[in-house]
């Protein structure tokens, strides 16, 4: 179990619950990028997405259509973001998708390690091959 577990499963106090369905909850990120950036979460630990069951992936993935329908309900907000770290990186070790309004001059940007990276049909040609089917 973990705080996103506890969250889950109400336990929380003072989070803001904008959706849940049987799979997933979704609640107010404590430190948004913007207003209304909220964190979905799959009722089941996880820190991946490939240890993430299809359903879950296909849940998550249309709440977060329906959170882009409210933002530009709610905002006006002719753009979004959605991000989602994995793994070694997943932060409280459960796997959340971050989605959150983009509004015009509101100076989010993602920021870049400097140096070169290969951009070529041998890096294309590596990650094919090593996909699984
Ligand atoms: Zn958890």
């Amino acid at each position: 179990m973990c705080l996103f577990c506890d969250i889950a499963a109400h336990k929380v106090p003072g989070v803001y619950v904008v959706n849940e369905t049987d799979m997933t909850i979704s609640f107010l990120d404590i430190a948004p990028a913007n207003e209304g950036h909220v964190l979905i979460i799959p009722k089941l630990h996880v820190d991946s997405i490939v240890d993430l069951p299809d359903e879950y992936v296909q849940e998550i993935t249309g709440v977060a259509r329906k959170l882009v329908k409210a933002f530009e309900k709610v905002y006006g907000a002719k753009g979004y973001g959605i991000m989602q770290n994995g793994g070694a990186n997943c932060e409280f070790g459960h796997f959340h998708l971050h989605v959150f309004p983009r509004l015009e001059n509101d100076g989010y940007d993602w920021i870049y390690p400097e140096g070169e990276k290969e951009v070529s049909e041998g890096v294309a040609a590596k990650l094919k091959n090593a996909m699984p089917n």
